[in-house]
């Protein structure tokens, strides 16, 4: 908690933050990669470091009211939300290892390939995500085929890390900003869908649906197809 506290300090806005994990998961798999740390290491850290990011989110959208009270009121979503899914690919992450899917001191790959989402500093993955499909569904197909969201290459292996690191930080984000609403007395909350192309049929559906009364309404990245990659925003009244 005093680590979510001090990351939270130090980059101040949510879209720093995300930045700044990025370049996090990006230095983790290089480090693993390289030798530079152990597999207990890189496990240890991904964690940490998943849960500390989601915690400084929260803080950061909870604009630090009454923030250590937040925290623990955000904790089990945190973890109900992460922790399986990053258990499971930490577990798949090691398998590729073993098996020499992934060659420990590979350096044939590069790390400064544009399609790395969000391990790139600067790269917004709006940016990055013009350059793959037409929507989220069909961006998973591409996923797929290329095998780049399962990990099994060093590159795919850091974009997936990012994807507990960094993308979050959005969904967290505006858990904090709905606790401080409602905190504050607001009645009303709607969802609003980015208005381009990419927009997935969930995100528009609860965008159309447009007020209802607070709590109703999923938080960007639940219940959408386009997960953690979701950037509609929440207004309260
Ligand atoms: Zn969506
Ligand atoms: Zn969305």
């Amino acid at each position: 908690m005093q680590q979510a506290q001090t990351l939270a300090r130090k980059y101040k806005s949510q879209p720093r933050l995300e930045e700044r994990m990025g370049a996090e998961s990006l230095g983790l798999v290089k480090g693993l990669r390289d030798r530079q740390m152990r597999w207990e290491e890189y496990e240890r850290s991904m964690l940490d470091k998943t849960l500390t990011s989601a915690l400084a989110s929260v803080i950061l959208g909870a604009k630090s009211k009454k923030s250590n009270e937040k925290m623990e009121k955000a904790w089990p979503i945190i973890v109900g939300d992460m922790l399986p899914p990053l258990t499971k690919f930490l577990a798949e992450t090691k398998e590729y290892i073993e098996s020499g899917t992934l060659r420990l001191g590979d350096q044939t790959a590069d790390f400064a390939d544009p399609g790395l989402l969000g391990a790139i500093p600067g790269a917004i993955d709006l940016e990055v995500d013009e350059l793959e499909g037409e929507n989220p569904e069909e961006e998973g197909t591409q996923e797929a085929k290329q095998q780049r969201a399962q990990g099994r290459t060093w590159p795919s292996l850091a974009e997936r890390v990012s994807r507990y690191l960094s993308t979050p930080t959005y969904t967290f984000y505006a858990l904090g900003e709905f606790m401080s609403s409602r905190e504050m007395g607001y009645k009303e909350m709607r969802r609003i869908a980015k208005q381009d192309k990419k927009v997935c049929i969930d995100c528009k559906t609860f965008g159309e649906q447009g007020w209802a009364p607070i709590g109703q309404l999923p938080m960007p990245g639940k219940d959408c197809r386009c997960y953690d990659r979701c950037r509609c925003s929440i207004e309260y009244r």
